[in-house]
Protein backbone atom coordinates (compact mmCIF):
# COMPACT_ATOMS: atom_id res chain seq x y z
CA UNK A 1 0.00 0.00 0.00
CA UNK A 2 1.72 3.25 -1.09
CA UNK A 3 0.96 6.66 1.61
CA UNK A 4 0.05 10.07 0.13
CA UNK A 5 2.72 12.37 0.32
CA UNK A 6 0.71 15.15 1.66
CA UNK A 7 -0.62 15.03 5.09
CA UNK A 8 -4.04 15.64 5.26
CA UNK A 9 -3.47 17.13 9.06
CA UNK A 10 -0.30 18.95 8.61
CA UNK A 11 -2.27 22.35 8.41
CA UNK A 12 -5.45 23.47 10.53
CA UNK A 13 -7.17 26.93 9.79
CA UNK A 14 -8.43 28.83 12.75
CA UNK A 15 -11.01 31.57 12.70
CA UNK A 16 -9.13 34.29 14.91
CA UNK A 17 -12.12 37.78 15.08
CA UNK A 18 -10.44 41.46 14.29
CA UNK A 19 -9.86 43.50 17.14
CA UNK A 20 -10.57 46.24 15.61
CA UNK A 21 -13.27 45.47 12.44
CA UNK A 22 -16.33 43.58 14.01
CA UNK A 23 -17.25 40.37 11.96
CA UNK A 24 -13.70 40.29 10.02
CA UNK A 25 -12.26 37.13 10.70
CA UNK A 26 -8.79 36.24 9.95
CA UNK A 27 -8.43 32.80 8.90
CA UNK A 28 -5.41 32.14 9.93
CA UNK A 29 -3.80 28.52 8.69
CA UNK A 30 -1.60 27.24 11.52
CA UNK A 31 1.23 24.27 10.72
CA UNK A 32 0.53 21.72 13.51
CA UNK A 33 4.01 20.22 12.86
CA UNK A 34 5.66 23.86 13.65
CA UNK A 35 2.97 25.31 15.96
CA UNK A 36 3.08 28.19 14.09
CA UNK A 37 1.07 30.02 11.59
CA UNK A 38 1.90 30.22 8.32
CA UNK A 39 -0.18 32.10 6.31
CA UNK A 40 -3.96 34.04 6.54
CA UNK A 41 -6.45 35.60 4.81
CA UNK A 42 -6.47 38.54 5.20
CA UNK A 43 -4.76 41.25 3.27
CA UNK A 44 -1.86 42.23 5.58
CA UNK A 45 -0.61 39.06 4.65
CA UNK A 46 -1.51 38.69 0.90
CA UNK A 47 -0.65 42.40 0.15
CA UNK A 48 1.69 43.02 2.57
CA UNK A 49 3.12 39.83 3.43
CA UNK A 50 3.41 41.24 7.09
CA UNK A 51 2.15 38.68 10.33
CA UNK A 52 -0.95 40.35 11.10
CA UNK A 53 -2.59 40.29 14.44
CA UNK A 54 -4.37 37.06 13.91
CA UNK A 55 -0.84 35.28 12.69
CA UNK A 56 1.00 36.66 15.83
CA UNK A 57 -1.94 35.72 18.09
CA UNK A 58 -1.26 31.84 17.64
CA UNK A 59 2.72 32.23 16.63
CA UNK A 60 5.34 33.14 14.07
ZN1 LIG B 1 -4.80 37.99 9.19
Amino acid sequence: MEKSDQAPDRYETISIESKIREGVFHKVVKDLETGKSVSCSCKYWSKGNKPCFGMKTIGV
